[in-house]
Parts: structure tokens; C-alpha cells; sequence
């Protein structure tokens, strides 16, 4: 594993989102290191997957900052298309485009957003559909597909626009068990390979032993975040014993 570099490449600071007149996250200040690998765990509706669809700007905030990779979020549309470029997100339905082959799929944005020629974005495609195991699926439409190639599809093509950063939001949640391995092996991969991963997720073995840091979230707030030795075996608040109680 390489080691993460200080510079903090997202920064969310006194960060509140309200959904009308609910508020969904409060006062969330996150530094996250290059090359950091963060699990995000707790209860639902605690803000997980609103917290990170911040990060690359599918949601807005109304107060606080959030940077990602030097640009300020909060500023104009050309900020938030560079983000997006950055920033892969795999969610848990895999949401691929249903009319596109496997290899269609993972061209599309690379020709549209970073100016690939068909050819370049069909070298590119294939070279990641390798890294997740599925080249010889490359002909085939999603639905021909199991779950877990699906989403190993969706990972493949997030990786596909080189971003610097990737996020995950309950990736093997709609996976039958039998496939949930393949997808965390091909994350673990990731992870090996340097890649600065946010990733909420209730698998505990893959925090054990992939994440840098855990973090807990509850009614919309950070409550208690560490190394995963110290937070698995000797959570500090009552709502973490009281959730790793009832997953563990
Ligand atoms: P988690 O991912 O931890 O389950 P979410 O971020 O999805 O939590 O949701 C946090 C809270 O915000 C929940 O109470 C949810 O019902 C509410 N919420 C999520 N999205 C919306 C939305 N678009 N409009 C209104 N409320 C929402
Ligand atoms: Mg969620």
C-alpha cells in the first residue's frame, strides 16, 4: 500500500445542508488526504450518501465550504464540471446506460468530457474492463449481466475518466452474497493501487482491512471517526457501540 501524501485533496468545512426545512447535515468538517482510503458507516438516514453526493456537487450546500482538489465547490458551473471530472462515483444500483454495450458504456464520457477519439476511448475501456476481470463481457448489454459484473462495469467506467478521487455509496448493497466478494476485491484493488476512495459501506471486514480511517455518522453529524482497530474494538460513543452492536 503507498503511503498517503498530507495535502488534504478534499476539504468540507462547517459544512450544513438543509432539505427544506430539514436538516440533513450539520456542522460536517472532513480532511481528506491523498491516497486516503475512508469508510463511512451508520445508521439509515444518518446523511451518508448526502455527504458525499456533495463532494462532487450532485447536491448543494447552504453553509460552510467544500474544496476538492484546490476548487471551491461553492463557485460557479466550470468549477463543478472540473469536479466532476475528478471525482468517480459508483452507487448502489449501477445505473448503466441499458441501450449501450459494456464497452459503450465506459467510452461514452471519456469521449464527451475529455476529448478522446473513439479509438483512444475504446483502448482506455478495455484496459479497465481487464482490470475488473471482464473483457471478454465487452459486447454485451447490462442486462445480459450478473450484479456483480454490472457493478464491476460501473467501476470500470468511473475509472475510465481517470478521476483522482473515488466515491462509493453502498456499492454491493443490491448484490446477491455470492457477488459481493468480486466487487470488493476489485475495490481492495483500487485501494492498492493508491487510489484516494471514499467508500460508505457496511462491510466491516473490507474497513478492517482496507480503510485508513472509519467514520461514523449519526442524525447528520461526524460523531466518532479512527483507524478501524480502534474503532471497531473500542468505540467511544454510546450510538457507535449501540450501531457496531447491532451489525457486528
Ligand atoms: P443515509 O445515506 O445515511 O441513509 P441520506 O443521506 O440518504 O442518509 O438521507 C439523510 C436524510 O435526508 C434522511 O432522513 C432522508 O430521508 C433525507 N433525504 C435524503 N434525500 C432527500 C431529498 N432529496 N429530499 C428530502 N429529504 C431527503
Ligand atoms: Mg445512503
Amino acid at each position: 500500500m503507498t503511503t498517503p501524501s498530507q495535502a488534504p485533496i478534499i476539504r468540507l468545512q462547517g459544512v450544513e445542508k438543509w432539505y427544506g426545512n430539514f436538516q440533513v447535515l450539520t456542522d460536517i468538517n472532513l480532511d481528506v488526504r491523498a491516497g486516503e482510503r475512508i469508510v463511512i458507516c451508520g445508521p439509515s438516514g444518518s446523511g451518508k450518501s448526502t455527504m458525499i453526493r456533495c463532494i462532487n456537487r450532485l447536491e448543494a450546500i447552504q453553509k460552510g465550504q467544500i474544496t476538492v482538489d484546490g476548487t471551491d465547490l461553492t463557485g460557479d458551473s466550470k468549477a463543478i464540471d472540473t469536479i466532476r471530472k475528478e471525482v468517480g462515483m459508483v452507487f448502489q444500483q449501477f445505473n448503466l446506460f441499458p441501450h449501450l454495450t459494456i464497452v459503450e458504456n465506459c467510452m461514452l464520457a471519456p469521449m464527451r468530457s475529455r476529448g478522446l477519439s473513439k479509438a483512444e476511448a475504446q483502448e482506455r475501456a478495455m484496459h479497465y474492463l481487464t482490470r475488473v476481470r471482464i473483457p471478454d463481457q465487452a459486447h454485451k448489454y447490462p442486462s445480459q449481466l450478473s450484479g456483480g459484473q454490472q457493478q464491476r462495469v460501473a467501476i470500470a467506467r468511473a475509472l475510465c475518466m481517470a478521476p483522482k478521487i473515488m466515491l462509493f455509496d453502498e456499492p454491493t448493497s443490491a448484490l446477491d452474497p455470492e457477488m459481493v466478494k468480486e466487487v470488493l476485491d476489485t475495490m481492495i484493488g483500487l485501494a492498492e493501487d493508491g487510489m484516494t476512495m471514499l467508500c460508505v459501506t457496511h462491510e466491516m471486514g473490507f474497513a478492517r482491512s482496507v480503510a485508513d480511517r472509519v467514520i461514523f455518522m449519526a442524525d447528520g453529524k461526524i460523531i466518532e471517526q479512527g483507524p478501524p482497530a480502534a474503532f471497531f474494538d473500542n468505540p467511544q460513543h454510546p450510538k457507535t457501540q449501540q450501531f457496531l452492536g447491532q451489525i457486528l
